[in-house]
């Protein structure tokens, strides 16, 4: 995908941005830069010959995480969401150009055509 904004987008895994060395490929609404997919591809061929993955592999064990970890992944945590909302309302937006009603946009999302409206009026 390419919309103008690459420049400002961050892997959503670990949050670095993108480089020549580390290329960002787009889904919708997230990133993940090459040497994720790298570290996922050895995660899945790890946990596929039917050995449990690594101790924190699949995701934070915050028993484990001190409370400066946890603080230092805030910010990152808040990127992916304000880059979610971002993509979200540039998708909003491309349904209302093809004429897609606020009420089958709110169905997607699972709320009313009022808080669709209310929410994705502005576009991105
Ligand atoms: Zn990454």
């Amino acid at each position: 995908m390419n919309d103008g904004d690459s420049d400002r987008r961050q892997c959503s895994f670990c949050g670095r941005g993108g480089a020549p060395d580390r290329r960002l490929v787009a889904g919708p609404g997230i990133c993940i830069c090459e040497h994720c997919v790298d570290t996922a591809r050895e995660l899945l061929d790890f946990t596929t010959d039917g050995s449990a993955p690594a101790a924190g592999s699949l995701g934070p064990a915050w028993e484990q995480l001190s409370d400066e970890e946890i603080l230092r992944h805030l910010p990152e945590i808040s990127h992916v969401g304000s880059q979610l909302e971002e993509q979200l309302k540039r998708w909003v937006g491309a349904a209302r150009e093809r004429n897609v009603s606020w009420s089958r946009i709110g169905a997607a999302l699972g709320i009313t055509r009022q808080t669709a409206w209310e929410r994705f009026k502005n576009p991105a």
